[in-house]
C-alpha cells in the first residue's frame, strides 16, 4: 500500500493517478480532503504565460496539457472546468510591445480590449489571450479525482493526521491520530505544512489572498455575458456565474498583511473601475510553499520516503504532471510489488 498524507490538489491528483496506474493507495488528510490547505482558494486559474515575460516554460506548458487531458477522463463539466480563455493586461508600453511577440496567443488591442472581456476595463496598452485557458472551481475538481480513485479502490482517511513515521525493513510505520498503519512507500503532500518526517527546509511560505464578490449586487446585464475571459493583470480576476474573485500574491511574511485586502480591491478597481462601487462578500487566504528556484517538485526524500513540494502559485497547473511524474519514479521503485 502506497500512503498519501496531505489531500490537497496534490494528494489528490497522487491518489487519482497512482489508483489509475493501478497501485494500492489510500489518503490521509487531518481536514475533510476537499477544503483544507493552499488548495481551498475557491477557483484556480489555468495559465502557463505567467511571469513579466509571459513567456511559457515547457514545463508549464505540459502540465496545462495534462491538466486538459486529465479533465478528458473526468469530464470538464463535473470537474469544474470553464474554458473561458486568460486574457492578461499589459502594464506598460515596453511591456506590450514584448508581448506582442509571443507565440501561442492573440494580441489584442486596447480599443478591441472591452469587446473580447465583456467589461469596461482600463487597459490603455492592449493584452493578449490564451485562448485554452481558463479556471477551475477547484471543489469541484478535488471531489471528481477523489470520486475517480475510489472507484479504482482508493481509500480515503480524513480527520486523520499524520504526526510521525519510522521506516522498517519493508515499509514504513504511520503514526496517525487514529492509530498506526503500515506502508510500502508514504508519499508528503503537506503543502506549505513542514513535518518533522519529510524536512523541506529550503521550502519558504508565500501568502495569497483571494477577495470574492457577489456578482448579484452588479446587475443583470453582467450576469448574462456568457463567454468571458478571466483576467490578469497585477492581480487576477475570475468571473464566475456567481462571483466575482480578484487574487494575488503579496509575498513572505507579509501573510498578516492587515492592508492586503485593501491592495487587492485597489489593484481590482484600477483595471476594473465598476469593481470600486462592490465590496467583498468574503476571503480566503493561505500559504502555498515554494522552493528556491520556485519550480514545483517531485523528490525522495528518504528511502521510502516521496514528497510532491513547492507548488506555490502554480499548483493546479502542474499537479497532474507532478503526478504522473510520481506514479513513474513508484513504477520504477516497486515495479509490480506495489501493485500486489
Ligand atoms: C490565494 C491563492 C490563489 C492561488 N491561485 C492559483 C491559481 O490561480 N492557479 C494555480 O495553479 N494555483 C493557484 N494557487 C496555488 C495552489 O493553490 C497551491 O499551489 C496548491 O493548492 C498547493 O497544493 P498542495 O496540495 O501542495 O498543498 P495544500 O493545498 O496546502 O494541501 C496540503 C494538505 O495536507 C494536509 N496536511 C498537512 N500536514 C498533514 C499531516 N501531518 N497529516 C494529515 N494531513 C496533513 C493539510 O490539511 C492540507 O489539506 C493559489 C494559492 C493561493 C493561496
Amino acid at each position: 500500500m502506497i500512503a498519501i498524507v496531505g489531500g490537497g490538489i496534490a494528494g489528490a491528483c497522487a491518489l487519482h493517478v497512482l489508483a489509475r496506474a493501478g497501485f494500492e493507495v489510500e489518503l490521509y488528510d487531518d481536514g475533510d480532503a476537499v477544503s483544507g490547505g493552499a488548495s481551498g482558494v475557491p477557483v484556480a486559474l489555468l495559465n502557463p504565460y505567467r511571469g513579466k515575460r509571459a513567456l511559457p516554460s515547457a514545463e508549464d506548458l505540459a502540465g496545462h496539457e495534462r491538466f486538459l487531458a486529465a479533465l478528458a477522463e473526468l469530464g470538464a463539466e463535473r470537474a469544474g472546468w470553464h474554458a473561458v480563455g486568460v486574457l492578461r493586461i499589459a502594464d506598460s508600453a515596453e511591456r506590450a510591445a514584448a508581448w506582442r511577440e509571443l507565440p501561442g496567443v492573440r494580441w489584442i488591442a486596447s480599443e478591441e480590449l472591452t469587446a473580447v472581456a465583456a467589461l469596461e476595463l482600463r487597459a490603455p496598452h492592449g493584452g493578449f489571450l490564451f485562448e485554452r485557458g481558463g479556471f477551475v472551481e477547484t471543489r469541484a475538481l478535488r471531489e471528481a479525482l477523489i470520486a475517480a480513485a475510489r472507484s479504482r479502490g482508493a481509500a480515503l482517511r480524513v480527520g486523520v493526521r499524520v504526526h510521525s513515521l519510522a521506516y522498517e525493513a519493508d515499509g514504513v510505520r504511520l503514526h496517525t491520530t487514529q492509530g498506526e498503519r503500515r506502508a510500502r512507500i508514504a508519499v508528503s503532500c503537506t503543502g506549505a505544512v513542514s513535518s518533522p518526517w519529510a524536512p523541506r527546509d529550503d521550502l519558504r511560505g508565500v501568502a495569497g489572498e483571494v477577495l470574492c464578490y457577489s456578482r448579484a449586487a452588479l446587475g443583470p446585464a453582467h450576469v448574462a455575458l456568457a463567454r468571458e475571459p478571466a483576467l490578469v493583470a497585477r492581480c487576477l480576476l475570475i468571473r464566475t456565474p456567481q462571483e466575482i474573485h480578484v487574487g494575488g500574491a503579496h509575498g513572505g511574511d507579509r501573510a498578516e498583511a492587515q492592508d492586503a485586502a485593501a491592495l487587492l480591491h485597489a489593484a481590482g478597481s484600477a483595471l476594473w473601475p465598476a469593481l470600486a462601487q462592490l465590496a467583498p462578500a468574503s476571503s480566503f487566504r493561505a500559504l502555498r510553499a515554494a522552493t528556491p528556484s520556485n519550480q514545483p517538485r517531485v523528490r525522495r526524500v528518504a528511502e521510502r520516503l516521496w514528497s510532491v513540494e513547492g507548488l506555490a502559485g502554480r499548483g493546479y497547473l502542474r499537479a497532474f504532471d507532478l503526478a504522473e511524474q510520481l506514479a513513474s519514479a513508484l513504477r520504477r521503485e516497486l515495479g509490480d510489488r506495489g501493485r500486489e
